[in-house]
Order: C-alpha cells, then structure tokens, then sequence
C-alpha cells in the first residue's frame, strides 16, 4: 500500500517537475532511475548506509525530484564503494553501482568540492594500481594512498597487524594479458 502511495505520488510529481536530471543521467549511463519505487531494499542492506549523508534509495529519490546540486554535493557517491550488495537486492533491477560511477564523474567534470577528497586519492590508487598490474595489489595501493595524502601514519598500525597475518602480499600477482589492460586504460584516458 505504502510502495503504491510512494509510486502514485511519484506520478503526480512527474506531471509536476522535468526530470532533468535524471534523463542526464540516463543519457549518460543507461540507467533510469525512475523506475526506482523507494522499497529501501538497497538502504536496508548497504554497509555503509550509515555513514552516507542520504543511503542509497533516498539519493535516488533526490534525483527524481531533481536536486542535482544536492546529490553532486554528497557524501554518498563517494563513500559508495562499489560493493554491488544493493545492486543485488533490487527488484527494479536498478545499477546503482554505475549509477554512483556517473555520479562521480560527472562532479569531478564540473569540479565540485568534493566532502570525502581524500577518498577520491583511494579511487586513484586503487584505479593506478589496477592499471599496473590488471589486478589490485594491496600493499601498493597503500603506499600509493598513503603517498598521495601525506597520511603517513595513520593506521599504521592497522598496515604492520595485516603484514603480520599475511593478508599484503609484498609481491603483485599480475594477470595473463597485461596489455590489454593498459590499452582499456589508455583509451579511457584519451576519451
Ligand atoms: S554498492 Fe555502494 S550503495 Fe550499494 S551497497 Fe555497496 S556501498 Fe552501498
Ligand atoms: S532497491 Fe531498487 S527499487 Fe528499491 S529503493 Fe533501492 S533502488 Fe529503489
């Protein structure tokens, strides 16, 4: 009943407001996000719901209503880490995972302040990290975050505890076809 108000309501708006933003958004990556019915699914399970400043359903429901600053502005696109445990739970079938990637990207082009920077150094890293071997090498991505933020130490403690329990290994494992990668890389860099 409720989901039915939530979709009638929905339907009213969209003969009220335009839906600029989320055609951008569909036009950019595919995804529509009016099909998003607000069942919460993917905010119930999301582990880090919590620290986002609106978990994932209620974003999508700021883009509906077309708040555009309010979503480039958020916490939410950059916490988001790209898990695919939402992605999995909706009934609508809704990428919220490329939809978090658009979001990113589309307020790096417009240079937005963005309220998580030093994560954005993380994605770089672990992007650079990929680029260089195919695969994610943990304890370079470190190394590199680390180097790139000046946090030298902070978790250091955290980096010796997983050092000791083997979970970075010193050495990268590489995938077969190497070159490949860094082509996609080098296209994605030219476009
Ligand atoms: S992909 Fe992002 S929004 Fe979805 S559950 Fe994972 S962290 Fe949350
Ligand atoms: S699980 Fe899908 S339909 Fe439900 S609120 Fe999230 S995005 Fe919308």
């Amino acid at each position: 009943m409720e989901e039915q108000i939530s979709t009638l309501s929905l339907n009213i708006k969209k003969k009220e407001i335009r839906f600029k933003f989320a055609k951008e958004i569909e036009r950019l990556s595919g995804i529509d996000v009016m099909r998003c019915i607000q069942c919460q699914g993917c905010s119930s399970v999301c582990p880090f719901a919590e620290s986002m400043d609106y978990p994932p359903n209620r974003l999508i429901r700021l883009i509906q209503y077309d708040l555009r600053d309010t979503v480039l502005s958020s916490s939410t696109i950059w916490l988001c880490v790209g898990c695919h445990t939402c992605s999995n739970q909706c009934p609508q079938a809704i990428d919220i995972v490329s939809l978090m990637d658009t979001l990113r990207s589309i307020a790096i082009e417009e240079k937005r302040n963005i309220p998580e920077p030093t994560i954005l150094e993380f994605h770089r890293s672990v992007m650079s990290s990929i680029e260089n071997h195919g695969r994610t090498h943990k304890l370079e991505i470190m190394m590199d975050y680390k180097s790139r933020t000046r946090k030298w130490f902070e978790d250091f403690n955290l980096g010796l505890k997983m050092l000791s329990r083997r979970k970075l290994d010193l050495t990268p494992s590489r995938v077969k076809n190497n070159r490949e990668i860094k082509e996609i890389f080098a296209r994605s860099w030219e476009l």
